[in-house]
């Protein structure tokens, strides 16, 4: 009889109840205890929608008010010292915003992408010689919370070599340094989880799939053979990729079952039997933890029931990883029609799959067999709709070549005659697209989208945003201005919502970071544009302004990174098919006079395989779709792409056959170590490395970001050095953006003064 348990259940709520709390707490609209209580009303929500689905072992430690690793840096102590040395909320909401309730604003912690998804985590920040103290109330009362509502709890706890890896490490080397110093307190942690009637612990150790050197190899091994904590059984947990050369580690570490993701790996377990110790249990991810689509159950018996005869209940079933990257109950959504909705899975849905699985391994298909009839059934509707095939699609594709991803003249000719038409001063400033979303204007947008605004109201109301974006633009002394954005809910999904393929769902939301979820539409079919998308609202801001306006376009590397993709064509195609609607809006734009058209691809480096042995590849048909998407333009036109919440330095090349002729991306936040990049590698075009870190509230000053600039000179050319922000201002409230931006646009003014004095002063 198979085990069946889940990795981890998305916490932000079915109705995004955590983000609503959260954001209400830092309003000071709630108190500490009503958040509280909230948290451990959906705790239990969650624990009673998978127990009451079947499941065996339930996931505890999975909720967080901001960020698990954030929780896990907490845990064992590790706050750096501008945040004091409690170990609560507040201390974990100041780490990661900067701020909280009646403390100073300090510089956050910096962010980063998880891996190869849209989720982010805080990052941990540790020192040479750093102490470690364990703080497991939070974990063992959750725990308690759990075995007092009647559930077989399984701690979650993210294991202690990913942590180290995943830790900034301000000595020589890397943070496995302070393995030794860690461990110790791991291992007390899962003496009191033992304690507190826990059998199995589940220890995430997702970069395993990654490639590893020597020495995160040995603190494996010394880690593993360390943690031996007699009566607590560990699952060690990886996923997001095929272990590959670490197959042997995984399977050899002394731990009492290992959990491997077959969804984004192999299918075939050969290699994983053959080298599966008799006494260790065999955890598969066989539900994909991170897409809206049903899984094909028949296709997983048919590989898990060999195994099951002859491991019996060393097996284990599961989501590939944790369900923290899918949206919550699709039961609940009714943005989508019937048939879409039969071909789709949430993580509650998820849940019910794992367990049909289990209970099929256990008594045999027949037990099951209306649900799996219904499976099949679904499927087939799904492979043989005439929504998913568009035969003018596939010709445009198919006749794509290298020609179709190539401006017609080298970038240094274009600069020039984008120069004469814009006529900007040196280091021109400009934002990234998106001013701050007031309450007022996301009523209105809600408004119309229930049906309660007529249409002209709707456009009379936006168009006075888009004004008042750009008065206030030319007020500060903007040079390349933007229209505010003020009509989109989220930069694809207001781009799904108008390309065919694309459906939109209501609740269909996952956790990206802190408070923030997205809602990524579902591309399930061919995509083509049927109308423009964005044309009328960029006509009317170029319409009220002298300055050069910028059109506003999400690319199609983003897009498809950022909706739940279709799992039944390669991603390359539907790139390009992405591509190809673009390069339609693209001159569309250039048609109505917009000199200027910014492409955002944040998610280009997010899209990297885990492997760096993949990733020329990836690069290779992202950029060349990129260049597909903007090349069509005229030398004249200047096309401007942008890039976040990631560092770059690894793939400038890439960045660079991009072939934007500005690109503006986020720097700040890592410290401008961006530009590093610039020492070894002679990026070609123009760049402007954010120096306003938009995801604090707070306001740099202009000395601060005059000084960024200045370390920027150091190593880009001034011709090509533009000044921006990190990233688009939609979190942000227009009191702090109108003060940072007159505190840049101060800043620039001081720097063309230098430039200019040093010009005179070599005359
Ligand atoms: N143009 C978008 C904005 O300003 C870009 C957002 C992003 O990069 N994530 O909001
Ligand atoms: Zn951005």
């Amino acid at each position: 009889m198979a085990v069946t348990h889940n990795l981890g259940f998305p916490r932000i709520g079915a109705r995004r109840e955590l983000k609503l709390a959260v954001e209400a707490y830092w309003r000071e609209e709630i108190s500490r205890q009503t958040l509280e209580r909230r948290g451990a009303e959906l705790r239990s929500e969650h624990w009673k929608l998978q127990a009451d689905a079947g499941l065996d072992l339930l996931p505890v430690g999975d909720f967080a008010w901001y960020d698990g690793v954030l929780d896990t840096a907490m845990l064992f102590g590790a706050i750096p010292d501008r945040f004091g040395s409690t170990p609560d909320l507040d201390t974990a909401f100041h780490m990661a915003r900067g701020r909280a309730p009646g403390r100073d604003d300090v510089p956050p912690c910096a962010m980063l992408k998880w891996f190869d998804t849209n989720y982010h985590y805080i990052v941990p920040e540790l020192s040479p010689g750093q102490g470690f103290r364990l703080h497991a109330d939070t974990l063992l009362a959750q725990v308690a919370e759990a075995r007092e509502l009647g559930y077989r709890a399984k701690p979650v706890l993210l294991g202690p070599v990913t942590f180290l890896l995943l830790s900034r490490y301000s000595g020589e080397g890397s943070a496995l340094a302070l393995l030794e110093e860690l461990l110790p307190h791991y291992g007390r942690l899962l003496e009191q989880l033992r304690d507190a009637g826990c059998e199995w612990v589940q220890l995430d150790e997702p970069s395993l799939v990654t490639e590893l050197d020597e020495e995160a190899l040995r603190a494996y091994e010394q880690a593993y053979h360390r943690l031996q904590v007699p009566g607590v059984k560990l699952m060690l947990t990886t996923y997001f990729g095929e272990l590959g050369e670490q197959l042997e580690l995984a399977m050899h570490l002394p731990t009492d079952g290992v959990h491997v993701d077959l969804v984004h790996g192999s299918w075939d377990t050969t290699a994983l039997m053959d080298r599966l110790p008799p006494y260790k249990a065999l955890s598969l991810g066989v539900v994909d933890g991170r897409n809206v689509w049903r899984t094909d159950l028949e296709r997983v018996l048919d590989a898990l029931e060999p195994l099951a005869a002859r491991l019996g209940e060393r097996l284990w079933v599961g989501p590939s990883c944790s369900l923290l990257h899918s949206p919550v109950r699709l039961d609940q959504e009714d943005g989508l029609d019937p048939e879409l909705t039969s071909w789709m899975a949430y993580a509650v849905e998820k849940v019910g799959e794992v367990v049909v699985i289990g209970r099929a391994l256990a008594e045999g298909r027949d037990a099951v067999a209306t649900a799996l009839a219904e499976n099949r059934q679904a499927l087939e509707s799904r492979r043989h709709s005439a929504r998913t095939h568009d035969a003018a699609v596939r010709e445009r594709v198919a006749a794509l070549d290298a020609q179709s991803g190539q401006r017609q003249t080298p970038y240094a000719e274009r600069a020039r005659l984008q120069q004469q038409r814009l006529q900007l001063p040196l280091f021109p400033v400009t934002t990234i697209g998106s001013f701050p979303q007031t309450s007022a204007i996301r009523k209105v947008r809600g408004e119309y989208r229930a049906g309660r605004l007529p249409d002209a109201v709707y456009r009379k109301l936006m168009r006075d945003e888009i004004a008042d974006a750009v008065r206030r633009q030319e007020a500060l002394g903007m040079d390349v201005l933007v229209h505010g954005e003020a009509e989109r809910n989220d930069m694809v999904e207001y781009f799904g919502e108008q390309l065919s393929g694309y459906a939109f769902t209501r609740y269909g939301w996952v956790q990206s970071y802190g408070s923030r979820c997205v809602k990524p539409p579902v591309l399930y079919g061919d995509v083509s544009r049927p109308n423009p998308m964005t044309v009328d609202w960029a006509v009317y801001a170029q319409g009220l302004t002298d300055k050069p306006m910028k059109g506003m376009l999400t690319g199609p590397v983003t897009m498809l990174h950022w909706s739940f993709v279709r799992d039944d064509l390669p991603q390359r195609e539907v790139c390009l098919q992405l591509a190809l609607a673009l390069r339609d809006e693209v001159l569309d734009l250039e048609r109505a006079g917009l000199p200027v058209i910014q492409i955002d691809e944040p998610a280009l480096r997010e899209g990297l395989p885990l492997r760096r042995s993949a990733w020329q590849s990836y690069l290779d048909w992202a950029a060349y779709s990129f260049r597909v998407a903007s090349s069509g333009v005229a030398d004249s036109t200047q096309i401007h792409t942008h890039m976040c919440y990631s560092e770059f330095n690894d793939i400038m090349p890439s960045i660079a056959a991009l072939d934007a002729d500005v690109i503006t991306i986020e720097a700040t936040r890592s410290g401008m170590r961006l530009l590093e990049a610039f020492t070894g590698f002679r990026y070609p075009n123009a760049i402007g490395p954010g120096v306003y870190d938009i995801h604090s509230p707070r306001v740099p000053g202009a000395g601060e970001m005059l000084e960024l600039l200045r370390k920027a000179l150091q190593v880009l050319p001034a011709e090509r050095l533009w000044a921006n922000p990190d990233c688009g201002l939609k979190t942000r409230e227009w009191p702090e953006v109108e003060q940072a931006l007159a505190n840049l646009v101060a800043a620039v003014e001081l720097l063309r003064a230098e430039q200019e004095g040093g010009r005179l002063a070599r005359a």
